[in-house]
């Protein structure tokens, strides 16, 4: 299956639960919601339903999802139910021990996503907030490159991760990975209050520029999701909206369509009227717009800015809330 057919199937998005192995320092989930997850019973009947509904590909995240003992038999169920494509979404821990990866395949899982938030041991260790933790992280990554399904990289970009985004391209690249998500840090839930781990849009983008520029000449594929098309520029092919499709996320308290996910744009400006991407762009987070305005899109639309954000010293109570949020 290509990729272009992959994206194509009606996604049942299963977010098995919040726990995880790291507590990475930039992580969203709360505390209060390390403890709640979804039972294997309640997947199994999620997993029914989204056959019902047409969904045809299933990703399963969390939290991390290896924690679960019962994701193997999962995945064979999923596959058994006539999921088309299954994916795992984790931070590749686990697969350093290879017979963990092994299952996961043998049972169906045809498609990894593998997050690495960065290249360099000292760094990794202390995002991540487990000494040691690095090694394992890249044993993980190289079986799951081995396993010989298509593996996506997820790179986080934060006020630490971006300024060295480049050589974590070139290290992915050595490594033989070929395909990148480059996410944009949320100030949402567990991360709210940690305004220094986001940097302004602009600031990241001569890294992510670089990073494209270097990823193009090994032949891989990066993709950029929160950051939009007009600040993008000439690169906003490589903008990408995981919830554009048919997506729908369970969680252990709540199911919804990604596109109405606090994690994807939400936010049209007044200088979003008349943009050429308007019909297909989710518009901004909203925890964006709050920290930062809307200055930096009307620059680039050759407008004024109309909002502050926190970040100047104007909280952005004068967001047009209703005629903006979708
Ligand atoms: S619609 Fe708005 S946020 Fe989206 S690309 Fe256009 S100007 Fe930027």
């Amino acid at each position: 299956m290509t990729d272009a057919e992959r994206l194509a199937l009606p996604l049942l998005d299963v977010i098995m639960g919040y726990d995880c192995n790291l507590a990475c320092d930039y992580c969203t989930i709360t505390p209060a919601m390390r403890t709640r997850a979804l039972t294997a019973p309640a997947i199994d009947r999620e997993l029914q339903q989204g056959r019902r509904e047409g969904y045809a590909r299933v990703s399963f995240t969390g939290g991390e999802p290896t924690i679960r003992p019962e994701l193997v038999a999962l995945v064979r169920r999923a596959r058994a139910l006539g999921y088309a494509a299954i994916k795992v979404q984790s931070n590749g821990l686990a697969f350093a021990h290879a017979p963990n990866l092994a299952r996961l395949v043998e049972a169906g899982c045809d498609e990894l996503h593998v997050s690495i938030h960065t290249h360099d041991p000292v760094a990794y260790d202390r995002m991540v907030r487990r000494e040691g933790a690095h090694p394992a992280m890249v044993a993980g990554l190289r079986h799951a490159i081995a396993a010989a399904i298509p593996v996506t990289a997820d790179v986080i970009l934060t006020t630490e991760t971006a300024p060295r985004l480049a050589e974590a391209i070139a290290w992915l690249a050595d490594l033989g990975v070929r395909r990148i998500d480059l996410w944009f840090v949320s100030l949402t839930d567990g991360n709210a209050g940690n305004v220094a781990s986001m940097p302004r849009m602009t600031e990241a983008l001569p890294q992510v520029r670089a990073a494209i520029a270097l990823a193009a000449t090994h032949a891989m594929r990066v993709r950029s999701l929160h950051i939009p098309r007009c600040l993008l520029g000439d690169l906003h092919a490589h903008a990408f909206d995981p919830g554009a499709g048919r997506v729908k996320v369970v969680t252990p308290e709540a199911t919804f369509a990604l596109s109405h996910s606090k994690l994807a744009g939400q936010v049209h400006v007044p200088a979003c009227e008349g943009c050429l991407h308007r019909a297909i762009c989710p518009g901004v987070r909203t925890d964006y717009v709050a920290r930062y305005g809307d200055g930096e899109i009307a620059a680039a639309r050759g407008q004024a800015a109309t909002m502050t954000g926190s970040a100047t010293g104007s909280i952005a109570t004068r967001l047009p809330i209703a005629s903006t949020f979708r």
